[in-house]
């Protein structure tokens, strides 16, 4: 169970009425049975229901299960398509183990706004589903030209470009043990001038997903694939 709560040796955790009513109502736990518990930065703990109600009750941490496992540093900048859509890659992201999400702006993206909270909670319900201890921050919509202006920290750019369809390549550019950020661009792709302001950038590597023109989201997934085959994680 997810909780914002720190976690602790002895920590008391409060409960809202939603997870009282999870705890209680659909797992039909009662006083002193067992939960899982993770926040996304304290590992995992076991916990035991002290106090159980209609609208809320409280649990207490007895020993940690597993510690905080990071993921590898790879951030997934998409383009927002359409909502489902959107969804369907944060979710897929988290699965993956994407230490970070960010919605950007591309020219030709069609979204102004993002819900930043909605697809946060994707995230938390991914994380949660696959069992892990760290949930992936997703940000706000950024403008991609302004976050490649502020780029930073010697991260690789796998820039996903369908105008490389071809073989799939084979990604083994770059330094190692450098922080990645994979980049998908919306349903009408990228740019003129983003393609010859990326192919300008030393840090950005241009990569074919494969022959066919692969919808957004399944780009996403296959890029995140191809990542860990390459490196590992
Ligand atoms: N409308 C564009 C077109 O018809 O040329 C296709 C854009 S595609 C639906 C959305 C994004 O997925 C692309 O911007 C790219 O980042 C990624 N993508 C899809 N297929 C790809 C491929 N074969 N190689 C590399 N990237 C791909």
């Amino acid at each position: 169970l997810y909780v914002e709560h720190p976690l602790g040796q002895g920590q008391s955790v409060p409960l809202t009425r939603e997870q009282a009513h999870y705890l209680f109502g659909v797992m039909r736990l009662g006083v002193g049975g067992g939960v899982a518990l993770f926040n996304g930065r304290d590992g995992e703990w076991q916990a035991e229901v002290a106090e159980a109600g209609k609208r809320g009750g409280a649990l207490i941490c007895r020993h940690q299960s597993r510690p905080l496992q990071m993921p590898p540093d790879l951030w997934l900048l998409f383009a927002p398509i359409k909502k489902a859509r959107t969804d369907f890659i944060v979710e897929k992201a988290a699965e993956m183990g994407a230490a970070r999400i960010v919605p950007v702006q591309t020219d030709f993206t069609n979204a102004e706004r993002i819900r930043q909270d909605r697809l946060q909670a994707h995230a938390v319900e991914a994380a949660e589903q696959c069992g892990g201890t760290y949930v992936p921050e997703v940000g706000d919509l950024i403008r991609l030209d302004r976050m490649l202006t502020d780029w930073q920290g010697g991260r690789q750019l796998m820039f996903c470009d369908e105008a490389e369809a071809g073989r799939a390549s084979a990604l083994t550019s770059g330094p190692a043990g450098a922080p990645w950020a994979i980049l998908i661009g919306p349903e009408g792709g990228f740019s003129p001038d983003e393609r010859v302001r990326l192919a300008g950038l030393d840090f950005a590597h241009t990569v074919s997903l494969g022959p066919r023109i692969l919808r957004a989201d399944t780009a996403a997934v296959a890029a995140m694939t191809l990542w860990q085959q390459a490196m590992g994680d």
